[in-house]
């Protein structure tokens, strides 16, 4: 039985939407993939780096989370991914935001995302892909967030060409 699941995409370094956009084709060798618009976004953290872009992807795997997690991390990793400073400049981050409904807490996993509630360039993509969405009894749709989001779209959903 496979499961749906969603990762966000971020990068601020390099060719990002390239970048981003061959990380989706390599999710999609692991499962039916749908992107979410591309969008820019200011950076969070250190504010002398450049801006964001971010996009979701929901991917649906027989994969299990950590299993699925260690190969997020080799997308980063073959990326070139250097770790600078914490919420610094990087070519590609790839999150697991929800994986189904499974609350999951471990040392090195912790789904749903923390800060998923207070990340506008997580929630609006996430939207896009599914109006419905609903976190721990929140529908996603009705927070704040939503109205006083600062994003900008780039490109509508076929950015990834896949
Ligand atoms: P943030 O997690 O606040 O978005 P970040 O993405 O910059 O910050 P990283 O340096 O990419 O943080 O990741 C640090 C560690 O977070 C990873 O080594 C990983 O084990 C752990 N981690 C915990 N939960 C998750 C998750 N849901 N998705 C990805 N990594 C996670
Ligand atoms: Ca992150
Ligand atoms: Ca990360």
């Amino acid at each position: 039985m496979s499961t749906t699941t969603y990762i966000g995409l971020g990068s601020n370094l390099g060719d990002s939407r390239q970048l981003m956009a061959e990380a989706v084709h390599k999710l999609a060798q692991l499962g039916g993939v749908r992107v979410s618009r591309l969008y820019q976004s200011l950076p969070m953290g250190p504010q002398d780096q450049p801006s964001y872009h971010n996009a979701v992807a929901q991917l649906q795997t027989m994969l299990e989370p950590l299993a699925l997690l260690d190969e997020l991390q080799r997308f980063e990793q073959e990326a070139g991914r250097v770790r600078l400073r914490h919420w610094g400049e990087r070519s590609l981050d790839l999150d697991l935001l929800l994986y189904g409904e499974k609350n999951i807490i471990n040392e090195r996993l912790i789904v749903p995302h923390v800060g998923i509630f207070h990340r506008d360039f997580v929630i609006i993509p996430l939207l896009d892909l599914n109006q419905n969405l609903e976190i721990k009894g929140h529908k996603l749709h009705d927070l704040e967030i939503v109205q006083h989001s600062t994003l900008t779209v780039l490109a509508d959903s076929d950015w990834a060409e896949i």
